[in-house]
């Protein structure tokens, strides 16, 4: 871009950034908590507050999309010529809700700026960077008569429940949805000093394993060396699951794994973790897990399997001398690119049913819808771009990184509209998202103003699908 056009744009921001800020406080004060029931209103409140602010920065097309739920605001600005490329921009405007209320140092609904840093319910997550994607379109807008690409806005207010209608609404919308690209301004860089773009996420499997004995509950004596024992049989199967040291041991669990390339590692290895203040940080000696790969390797890039929870038989003080008649089990795995949920789900059933003591009947339900793992190329043209523009900005490449954890947003894009998510925003992990006291650094506010501006100008030049 022009360092003219930059210095307009960055003396706009200048000059407007008292009134952003108050925007951004009255955006802040609607405690639109998409958990609670008795805050409906409020969370409809926010969705036309977000549609009025997509209004004045001068998006031609906006409206409510209704869904079972909250309402998803949508906007839109098509591309003035057709060589350039249209983003498809997600976001949420729902928050958590705020409790416990006593820890906050201000009340949570009151934005309360402090330090360089404003402080306030989903000042972080995900309301400061919603708005300043606006405020950039509202810049272009102003100085140019419009932004250098193609905009559809997609902003729901149910992210914080797990978006139960989202995909509906993608579905349902589709043609409304057309984009040669999809950002979320919903996502956390690695450390406030260190910047960094997501290259993956897990996906999510859950299941119940229920085993059953005798028909009743029996006495220990009586029927000791007799009665098959639920209890003592899910724990001989469970513990067949793994190595001592972590492996997974359930025939063909890592079969469809897709094997990390060295690339791929050295981009792991790239970012900084220090194992010994991990370790202190949750009160182990040591990090553990599968052998044969680093600590980042095993939480982003290799599956997992847990047990969350373990029941049955008797759990009172002192002894009781019983055989349980059942006992069960809840497990979910993490799985990573080319895992097919179902052919793993499939994997645990089978284990399970070989190694299944005799006398004892097992059964394996799913407990939870599942998700596959996401992974975005580094050569996809939108994160090559981005990852100029971080390093324009920062002075420094940023991080490659990977999450553990699950987005399920990124498989509705990817299976309803066929588009990897480029995730950009600058929250911090350090931001006590969904905690009390959560914050906002104003000048990562300051800095993605300009690397979304910078980002789209470089995009409407350099765009090749
Ligand atoms: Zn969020």
């Amino acid at each position: 871009m022009g360092d003219r056009d930059m210095q307009a744009l960055d003396a706009y921001f200048v000059a407007e950034r008292m009134r952003h800020l108050e925007e951004y406080r009255e955006f802040l004060r609607i405690p639109s908590v998409s958990a609670l029931p008795s805050h409906r209103e409020e969370v409809l409140r926010a969705a036309d507050w977000v549609a009025r602010a997509l209004r004045q920065a001068g998006v031609p097309t906006v409206e409510l999309l209704p869904t079972q739920g909250h309402p998803v605001v949508y906007g839109a600005w098509p591309a003035e010529n057709p060589g350039t490329p249209t983003l498809l921009l997600y976001a949420h405007y729902d928050t958590q809700p705020a409790d416990p209320l006593d820890e906050w140092t201000t009340p949570p609904f009151e934005p309360t700026i402090r330090d360089g840093r404003m402080y306030a319910r989903g000042a972080s997550d995900d309301k400061g960077n919603l708005l300043l994607t606006l405020k950039v379109v509202e810049a272009f807008s102003a100085l140019r008569g419009q932004p250098p690409t193609g905009l559809i806005f997609l902003f729901e207010g149910e992210e914080e429940i797990g978006s139960p209608n989202l995909r509906a609404c993608i579905q349902e919308h589709k043609d409304l949805l057309r984009a040669d690209a999809v950002m979320s301004a919903d996502s956390v860089m690695w450390a406030h000093d260190a910047p960094s773009l997501v290259l993956g996420s897990k996906g999510l499997i859950g299941l119940q394993i229920d085993v059953q004995g005798a028909q009743s509950d029996l006495h220990s004596g009586l029927h000791g060396g007799l009665a098959p024992n639920p209890l003592n049989a899910l724990a001989t199967l469970l513990g067949s699951m793994w190595t001592r040291d972590g492996q997974i041991r359930i025939e063909g669990f890592y079969d469809e794994v897709r094997p990390l390339s060295e690339r791929e590692r050295a981009e792991i290895a790239a970012v900084p973790f220090d194992e010994a203040s991990y370790a202190r940080s949750i009160g182990i000696p040591a990090p553990v897990g599968e052998p044969g790969y680093g600590p980042l390797e095993r939480n982003w890039a290799r599956p997992t399997l847990d047990v969350n929870g373990l029941w049955g038989g008797f759990q009172g003080e002192g002894n009781k001398t019983v055989i349980a008649r059942e006992a069960h089990a809840k497990i979910t795995c993490r799985l990573v690119p080319n895992q097919v949920p179902a052919h793993v789900i499939a994997a645990i059933e089978r284990h399970i049913q070989t190694h299944c003591p005799p006398g004892i009947t097992a059964t394996v339900e799913q407990t939870a819808g599942s998700s596959s793992a996401f992974a975005i190329a580094p050569t996809h043209p939108v994160l090559r771009v981005a990852r100029e523009a971080l390093r324009a900005s920062y002075g420094r490449d940023p991080l490659l990184i990977r999450l553990g954890g699950t987005l399920p947003v990124a498989e509705y894009f990817q299976k309803d509209l066929g588009q990897d998510i480029v995730f950009l925003a600058w929250s911090m992990p350090d931001e006590h998202l969904h905690g009390p006291d959560e914050f906002f650094r104003l000048e990562n506010f300051d800095r993605g103003l300009r690397i979304y501006t910078d980002l789209f100008e470089r995009l409407s030049v350099q765009w090749e699908s």
